[in-house]
């Protein structure tokens, strides 16, 4: 099977296929043969300082040296206690209570435990259903697949997995039907929020209020739909609807979180505060397998006063070495001031990007926020008509960029043939204007290439 062939393979490794890490430095990461790469998109959206920090090695050896990990059920530690104090101040307002873990999709099972075991507890038993939106993704494992609405990913599980209830995506660049239908083509950002948060009303009506325990959507959209921002309003719409029916509102901020959007709490943004949030891959930045969920003091009170805690954890939570790489990635962050970088260098990327791809016929959107940012690809910018699944073109366009220097988000593309190609670019927190620019310059030769060889 051929590098590329093997790359969109999930789990399916096999040594020799792939080159080979050999070190990494600041943004760039080395192979064994010695070639370098741009890590253009953080890995996954993951490495918010880039790679070796010495702040963080440092940390990471100095608590091994001491203990790798006390048990939950015998000990808390200082780095467990100190991270919870650094994300509850992030998150302001009544987001202090977490759990930590090792991974997005167990911080998403979490979060689903959560939900039932604070509707049980005040007496709603009978909301056991989810509401999530269609090209969404919150994690590998059952429960997270299950409200996942990535079709390509759950075709093989379904029939296993939990009921879903999927509504449309807030998605300005491709609307729903019916309010395209409705509006006669026309796009006004406010009232496709408005139409797609009428959606959420009319399923929880549709399902029964009394059998809701919660909607779960990314306030902007990760790898299944391409750094999808919501549009103005919408967060604020679904959350009085949540509050109106009893449905508490789950933010998954897994990929959009901790700071990558410009804000700690990517719903910031939005004035939006949601009962429970999840973040996991800027948390530790891919210096241990993290993820947190984080739940309101109001949730707290009746679950505790019940059940006497959180019925849900872990061998892993709360693992006190990856919290203590936590607490130096995150007083990295703080210190710096890397989110307001990612901020104020944001904007800048976006004029960058937008620059690379204006004239270009074939992008059909530039979207994002702070240092999350997609282009979508597509055959005809008029009618959005994407390119044939067969044609692969994302995965030509993020081969191209990578025998050029630059990994661009590992997978994506056209997963459903019903939207473009997509590329996400998502580069470290730390990363300077000048390689902002060196992204935006190879990733346009890169695209231009690709588009020649398919003419
Ligand atoms: N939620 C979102 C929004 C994600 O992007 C991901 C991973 N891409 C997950 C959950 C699952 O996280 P993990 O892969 O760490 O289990």
């Amino acid at each position: 099977m051929s590098t590329a062939a093997r790359r969109d393979k999930v789990m399916d490794w096999e040594p020799g296929t792939l080159p080979k890490v050999d070190y990494g430095a600041g943004c760039y990461i080395f192979d064994t043969d010695g070639r370098r790469y741009l890590d253009g998109s953080a890995g996954p959206a993951v490495y918010a300082l880039g790679h070796a920090h010495p702040e963080v090695n440092e940390a990471i050896k100095k608590q091994l040296d001491r203990i790798a990990h006390g048990y939950r059920y015998t000990f808390t530690s200082a780095p467990l206690e100190e991270l919870t104090a650094i994300v509850a101040a992030r998150c302001g307002g009544g987001l202090n209570n977490m759990t930590f873990n090792s991974s997005g999709s167990e911080a998403i099972e979490s979060a689903i435990k959560i939900a039932l075991q604070y509707q049980t507890a005040i007496g709603q038993k009978s909301r056991r259903l989810f509401i999530s939106r269609e090209r969404s993704w919150h994690g590998n494992t059952m429960g997270a697949t299950s409200i996942s609405g990535f079709a390509a990913r759950r075709a093989a599980f379904e029939g296993a997995l939990m009921p879903s209830n999927l509504i449309s995506p807030a998605n300005v660049y491709r609307p729903p039907s019916g309010y395209l239908a409705k509006s006669g083509g026309k796009i006004d950002p406010v009232e496709v929020g408005k139409y797609c948060a009428q959606e959420l009303e009319d399923k929880i009506l549709e399902l029964g209020a009394e059998r809701v325990a919660a909607f779960v959507f990314e306030p902007v959209v990760g790898a299944a739909g391409g750094c999808v921002p919501a549009p103005p309003g919408y967060a604020a719409l679904v959350r009085a609807i949540c509050d109106k029916h009893g449905v508490l509102m789950i933010a998954d901020e897994v990929m959009c979180g901790s700071g990558r959007t410009g804000t700690w709490r990517a719903l910031a943004h939005d004035g939006v505060e949601p009962d429970i949030m999840t973040v996991a891959k800027g948390l530790g930045a891919g210096y241990v397998p993290l993820g947190g969920t984080i739940y309101h003091d109001r949730l707290k009170g009746p679950m505790f006063a019940k059940d006497g805690g959180l019925l849900t954890g872990h061998t892993f939570t709360g693992h006190t070495l990856a919290c203590a790489a936590a607490v130096a990635v995150q007083n990295v962050i703080t210190r710096d001031h890397l989110v307001e970088k990612v901020h104020d260098d944001g904007l800048h990327f976006e004029q960058l990007l937008r620059r690379a791809f204006a004239d270009n016929p074939h992008v059909g959107d530039v979207r994002g926020r702070g240092f999350f940012w997609a282009i979508e690809i597509v055959k005809d910018k008029l009618t959005k008509a994407p390119f044939d699944p067969s044609l692969a073109v994302y995965q030509r366009f993020r081969d191209r960029c990578f025998a050029n220097g630059l990994i661009c988000y590992p997978v994506g593309g056209n997963v459903d043939g019903k939207a473009g190609d997509i590329a996400i670019f998502s580069p470290p927190y730390i990363a300077t204007r000048d390689e902002l620019a060196t992204i935006a310059d190879i990733a346009k030769a890169s695209l231009d290439q690709v588009l020649a060889d398919l003419a």
